[in-house]
């Protein structure tokens, strides 16, 4: 079983962990940067990272192989996942797509009632997509989702998602996703057995908080940038 840090040391050595002084797309700026799809870029990466996922699917949360039907995950990010994992579990794979403020299937993708879905995405923040993936399995197709699967779990920093554009986001450890929006009722994550490789702590700052702009006023180093 690999461990959480050489997981984490993997994303260091192919680019997919920066270090440095970063705006992100919500304006905040962070020491650290996430890019997984520069990590799975190496095939041979992804399909090492897919099947620790599958195993753990089977170990820590006792999930028999057999007993799952299809892993799915939000496109782009959660295609190349699931096709991973499905291959190593011996099951279908499938994505959703964002439409509006929901997910949709792609037509000619068939989910029948009961049939055992695992929902996988690379990066635990503030889980939305995967919400409504489990929503569109749940109140779309009747579906069954018996887990939800991390590469990476960043969810236990709430910063980011109290200062999002979305006030109807609502995070704290353990309480990943719940949301009172438009889309109606979205499952909370922490309702659903979970597992993620490793987990890691990146703080964001407001520009007018950031230590790394303040370090910059005094000595001139670390350049923000945009990844
Ligand atoms: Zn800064």
């Amino acid at each position: 079983m690999i461990t959480e840090q050489r997981v984490l040391e993997i994303f260091e050595e192919t680019n997919g962990l920066l270090t440095g002084h970063f705006r992100l797309r919500s304006g905040l700026h962070s020491a650290k940067f996430l890019q997984t799809a520069v990590v799975l870029q190496y095939p041979e990466i992804a399909n090492m990272l897919c099947s620790q996922v599958a195993s753990r699917l089977q170990k820590d949360l006792n999930l028999d192989a057999d007993s799952i039907d299809i892993v799915m995950g939000p496109a782009i990010g959660g295609v190349i996942l699931a096709h991973e994992v499905a291959r190593s579990l011996d099951c279908r794979a499938m994505f959703g797509e964002k439409s509006g403020d929901s997910m949709i299937l792609r037509p000619g993708f068939e989910i029948q009632p009961n049939d055992r879905v695992v929902v996988i995405d690379d990066i635990l923040t503030t889980g939305g997509s995967v919400a409504r993936l489990i929503s569109l399995c749940q109140q779309q197709f009747k579906a069954e989702v018996i887990a939800t699967a991390f590469l990476i779990d960043r969810s236990s920093n709430d910063t980011e998602i109290t200062s999002s554009q979305s006030p109807a986001l609502n995070r704290s450890r353990g309480q990943v996703f719940q949301s009172t929006s438009t889309v109606g009722h979205l499952p909370n994550l922490a309702d659903i057995p979970r597992v993620s490789l490793a987990t890691i702590d990146i703080p964001t700052y407001q520009p007018s908080d950031c230590p790394m702009c303040q370090e910059n006023l005094t000595n001139g180093r670390q350049p923000l940038t945009e990844p």
